[in-house]
């Protein structure tokens, strides 16, 4: 297992948070309480989010009182209300029982074309909503294949936070395109230079508050390898997509914190 030391004084309280995309009907809300029956009421050493679909996020947080589990929603629109046909507001995700919302994951950034200037504008609805935005950013294969991978998280990132971004209302997902639904994960080393490289950009451009930005890795984590990147440097958390689904194997992943 590699550690190595990470730029913080102090490691961060780790957030694991689980993205069930389109998956769940309301025949799956309780899969949450199954999950907070087995994280049960002792403290946990890490925060602990579940982003279902909004029909059923009302539902689940229901579900979810009294746990240690907060809801998300998976996207906002930039408005509070109105004629935006088929969208959803941060205000809205909030009256439902959201505390985050995930924004800019890459499957939005591809089948609706948002760019990191929307994501920027999302980020800001969500922070006026009092939403944590977990804003998720990550290259493609061939950007990382022609050695740009680093140069292209950085422009995401710098293109995607908006000013009213601190450490308390922002959590970075880095997401490698590739390594999202596929089985496939960033070596050690790459993961570790990744969340380097975004550790020092938030800093540049948050001061203070970028040491204590936390930094989820995201893409194909699973039980068997969760121990392992959630121990390495800078990884403050994971965001799981297909893992997250069945409490059985959401639960593993947050028990590998130890
Ligand atoms: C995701 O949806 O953000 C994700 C990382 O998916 P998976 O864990 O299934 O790769």
């Amino acid at each position: 297992m590699v550690k190595t030391a990470k730029m913080q004084d102090k490691p961060l309280r780790k957030l694991i948070a689980g993205n069930w995309k389109m998956n769940g009907l309301r025949s799956n809300v309780n899969e949450v309480k199954r999950l907070a029956t087995l994280i049960g009421k002792a403290p946990a050493n890490a925060d602990i989010a579940v982003c279902p679909p909004s029909t059923i996020l009302f539902q689940m947080a229901q579900a979810a009182k009294g746990s240690l589990i907060r809801l998300g929603g998976q996207d906002c629109h930039v408005s509070k209300a109105g004629a935006h046909t088929g969208d959803i507001s941060a205000d809205m995700l909030k009256n439902a029982g959201a505390r985050y919302v995930i924004i800019g994951h890459s499957e939005r950034r591809t089948d609706h074309g948002e760019t990191n200037a929307l994501v920027a504008q999302k980020m800001e609805a969500a922070h006026e909503a009092g939403l944590v935005a977990i804003m998720c950013l990550g290259e493609t294969l061939s950007e990382r294949k022609s050695g740009k991978a680093l140069s292209v998280i950085g422009a995401q990132l710098r293109g995607s936070v908006a000013k009213t971004a601190n450490a308390k209302n922002t959590v970075l997902a880095y997401e490698p395109v590739w390594a999202i639904g596929t089985g496939l994960v960033p070596t050690n080393a790459e993961i570790i230079a990744a969340h380097r490289h975004l550790r020092k950009n938030l800093v540049r451009l948050m001061g203070n508050d970028g040491l204590k930005t936390r930094i989820l890795y995201g893409g194909s984590v699973k039980p068997s390898n969760a121990d392992e990147i959630l121990n390495l440097a800078n990884v403050d958390g994971a965001l799981v997509g297909g893992a997250s689904l069945k409490a059985s194997d959401f639960i593993q992943i947050i028990r590998s914190l130890g």
